[in-house]
């Protein structure tokens, strides 16, 4: 057993997505030789984290205001929802932040995006289920009142096993929109094949990825 203090910090680190106790434990050896001044430097960057950095009111997605100097009003939203070149008839659903940057880097989409989140600690964690469901059921009451009307909606998953699980609850709650009357239905898509089976969003190449959203079916 190492010393509770070395001990309490495991314990946090082993948290952290991916992360079990060695790995854990390695960091906290690797701090413990680190000079102060890079102690002080880590210590301000998670301050900061908490300080600067905002959740999108709509999407849900990171963002820095003072870094994108958006006015007062603007600074709940993000710079994509507050983007008017973007379409706004369309919206990508993405897990995480890491697989909204690999979509932005293919050039090819132009549209809203929803962070739905809670997938590092998995959906079956009652918890992150409850968050999300919340997040989904705010986004079908604001797609229902959209100006202009948002008419297709992308779900940009993993195709992992834990993915496909959640494509098909947001599929099964998207059936709403799905089925409105004409003129009001949303067309509900999936990335086209050519993603690697069970393989993570964020990793696939450009070429894979654009091609995967032209496709998408
Ligand atoms: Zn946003």
């Amino acid at each position: 057993m190492f010393p509770s203090t070395i001990q309490k910090l495991i314990e946090i680190f082993s948290k952290f997505p991916t992360i079990g106790p060695r790995t854990a434990a390695r960091f906290v050896f690797y701090l413990i030789e680190t000079p102060n001044e890079k102690i002080e430097e880590l210590i301000k960057s998670i301050s900061d984290l908490k300080e600067k950095i905002k959740i999108c009111s709509f999407c849900f997605n990171s963002f820095e205001p003072e870094f994108f100097e958006l006015g007062k009003k603007e600074k709940e939203i993000c710079p994509f929802c507050s983007d008017n070149s973007r379409d706004k008839t369309v919206v990508c659903i993405v897990a995480k932040e890491a697989d909204l940057e690999a979509i932005e880097k293919t050039k090819q989409y132009k549209g809203l995006y929803f962070v739905l989140g809670g997938m590092t600690t998995g959906i079956f964690n009652k918890e992150k289920k409850e968050e999300m469901e919340q997040k989904v059921d705010a986004l079908i009451e604001r797609i229902k009142k959209s100006e202009p009307k948002i008419k297709e909606i992308i779900l940009a998953i993993n195709s992992t096993v834990e993915g496909e699980s959640v494509c098909f609850w947001l599929q099964r709650k998207f059936k709403i929109l799905a089925c409105a009357g004409e003129g009001d239905s949303v067309k509900i898509v999936q990335l086209g094949r050519g993603l690697p089976l069970g393989g993570e969003l964020e990793y696939a190449d450009e070429e894979t990825l654009s091609s995967a959203l032209e496709n998408r079916k």
